[in-house]
Formats: structure tokens, sequence, C-alpha cells
């Protein structure tokens, strides 16, 4: 039979990219029903169910891709499987109802195994008060795929969109970054350690930080309660699964702004700081770029500046600027560079 791939002209989708490929893939499907509110190009697609909204996104984790067996403990890759969908879902400033699981995999998976990868998914759905109400199961030739969707609520007009950033707004970050990114880069040191001498045990003693954040990170369903408590909308918000300058670019190119970061405002752990150093990397470089630390990404208008200052683990670290200014980092040192979004790369061979 013939198909595509036996065409003479042949396109590699990584001249592309990720976010080029859905565009090209998805541009001419247009949004036929009332209720498709909100289709592709945010955290979670939103449809309206009168005065409730309901939100849905999906994400897939691939074996060798996105997780390696050899040092994630598939108890924490199914805590970590609800953790980036419920995610995307407050990243829309909605609370997360339901999920659905669905597994392929290959003969080399045993029902023990299974059975902590779902003790995993258990805790989380109980810890993000989830409920699991269905998925898939099948086989696959090689590896584990996971793919959850979650589905969640809010009211229409709480819903909040990476295109609605206006110039003047304050950037806000939660908790900190860069440490998921140094954790895996620990887990892959040890990986390749092990790999050439089998023998030696892994070092990864004090390190309980930073490897935590990479192999059981945590969504920040407790800054949702917070903006809701205190009356805060934000103008826009995305989580960070690719990385600070990633995200920053979406709600910048989506909102028709540019942004200006200072260095001195993007939080980053102490431990984070000090592995940078030790691998020779820039702390600032891995708190941009690292990704999958799942904090929300946010923009306010400044008249909420109170709203925000007296809540705990929350960092301005720049403000919206007009779309010409571009989207800049202003450095400890007094220099001006420009981001590039480096988040993505999983086609890179
Ligand atoms: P996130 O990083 O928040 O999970 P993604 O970058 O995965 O978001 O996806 C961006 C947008 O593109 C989302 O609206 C998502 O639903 C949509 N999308 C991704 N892949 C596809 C696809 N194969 N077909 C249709 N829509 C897609
Ligand atoms: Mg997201």
């Amino acid at each position: 039979m013939a198909n595509a791939e036996d065409k003479v002209n042949r396109t590699d989708v990584n001249t592309l990219g990720e976010f080029g490929l859905i565009d090209h893939l998805t541009a001419s499907f247009k949004l036929e029903n009332d209720s498709s509110v909100k289709g592709i190009g945010d955290d979670g697609a939103v449809i309206n169910n009168g005065s409730l909204a309901t939100v849905v996104s999906t994400d897939m984790l691939v074996e060798g891709i996105h997780f390696d067996l050899m040092y994630s403990p598939l108890k924490h890759l199914g805590y970590k499987s609800i953790v980036v969908n419920v995610s995307d879902i407050y990243a829309m400033n909605a609370i997360p109802k339901q999920v659905t699981v669905s597994i392929a995999l290959s003969n080399r998976f045993s029902v023990e195994a299974l059975e902590e990868l779902y003790e995993g998914i258990q805790l989380a759905c109980k810890h993000y008060g989830v409920d699991l109400v269905g998925g898939d199961t099948t086989s696959s030739p090689k590896g584990l795929y996971i793919s959850v969707t979650a589905i969640g609520q809010a009211q229409a007009e709480h819903i909040v969109y990476r295109n609605t950033a206006k110039v003047g707004d304050l950037i806000c970050i939660t908790g900190n970054v860069g440490a998921a990114y140094l954790g895996l880069q620990l887990l892959e040191r040890e990986k390749q350690l092990y790999l050439s001498n089998p023998g030696i045990k892994p070092d990864l003693e004090e390190q309980d930080f930073l490897v935590g954040r990479q192999l059981k990170p945590e969504a920040r369903k407790d800054m949702i309660r917070a903006f809701r408590n205190n009356g805060l909308i934000p103008t826009a918000m995305i989580d960070v699964s690719d990385g600070v300058a990633s995200e920053l670019f979406h709600i910048c190119k989506q909102s028709n702004v540019g942004a200006f970061v200072e260095e001195s405002g993007v939080p980053i752990h102490p431990d984070a700081q000090m592995m940078a150093l030790k691998f020779k990397l820039d702390p600032i470089t891995c708190a941009l770029n690292g990704g999958e630390d799942y904090e929300l990404l946010f923009t306010i208008d400044p008249k909420d500046i109170e709203k925000v200052k007296y809540l705990p683990d929350i960092y301005i670290m720049g403000e919206i600027v007009p779309a010409a200014d571009g989207i800049k980092l202003h450095t400890k040192g007094g220099n001006l560079h420009e981001i590039t979004a480096q988040g993505w790369q999983h086609f890179k061979s």
C-alpha cells in the first residue's frame, strides 16, 4: 500500500520543530461548534457548558524520550504522568476533576511493575483530587507509553489564556526554576558512570531536592487556590514544562507583546545554583531553559500587585513591554541579552 513516506518529496519533521509541525498539521481545522471556546494553542482546550467551562488537556510520555526506567521508579513515573497533566489545567486557572490514563506496553512489563505505576497514579489522583474515569490499554512492540487526559472545570470568566498579556503587566513566577533540569543532569551522570562501571554505587547523597524535582514534581494546586482566595485573576498564564524562556515566548508571541526580565528576579534554589556551577553551567541559563519545573508563569495587571505581594512563593521577574522591544534579559552585570526559546528538542537526534 502506498503512503506519504513513499513520495519522492520527503520533508523531515525537524525542519518545522514541534510547534511548527502542530501548526502545519492543524491550520486548516476550524472550530465548528459554538461550545468549542478554545481549541489548539493553549495549555488546555476550553469547552462551554453554560456558566461553567470544561478544560481538557492531554500529554503523552514515551519511554526513552520523556523518561528512563533506569532511574525513574515506576511509582514516581505514574505520579508524574498525572502531575504534568493537572499542571496544564491549573495553567488555565481551572480545577482538575477527572483523568483518563492510556498505556501501551511491551511484554517486558509484569503485573507487579504495572501495579507500581498505578500506585503512583493513585497517589497523585488523591493528592490533586481527581478521579480516574477511564483510559485504554494496548501492547507496544517496545517500551512503555503513557497518555493522560485531564479534564477540569472553572467559571468561564475565571479561565486564563496565553494570549491576553498587556504592555505594562508584571511577569510573575512561582517557586523556583532550573532544579528539575539539574536533577536530570545528575541522574544522567550517575547513569553513565554506572554503565561504564556497574560495580559503583550512585552518588546522589544530599541531592534529594534536585533529584526529587525531576522524578517527583508537583503542580501548583496551592497557587490556584491562593489566587481565588485573594480575588486575583492573572492576565495570562502558562505552566513551565519546556522552560521559562520557551513559555515566555508563547505568551509574548500569542499576546503580541515583548518582555523585559530581570535576572535577579528569576528564582533559583541554592542547590540548583551550586549544582549548575559544579557542572560548569550558567545557573540563569539552566533556570531559563531547563524545563520540567511545573511552576506557573503568569502576568498580572500592576493594580493587582498588592494581591501577589503578600502571597508566599511568587516572584516578580519582569514586565511586559511592546512587541517591538523584543524579549530581553537584564543581567545582574547590567547587560541586555536577547532571550531565545530553546525549550524543545525532542525530534533532535
Ligand atoms: P503543553 O506544553 O502545554 O502540553 P503542547 O506544546 O503539547 O502544550 O501543545 C500546544 C497546543 O497544541 C495544545 O493546544 C495542544 O492541544 C495542541 N496539540 C499538540 N499536538 C497536537 C496534535 N498532534 N494534534 C492537534 N493538536 C495538538
Ligand atoms: Mg502547558
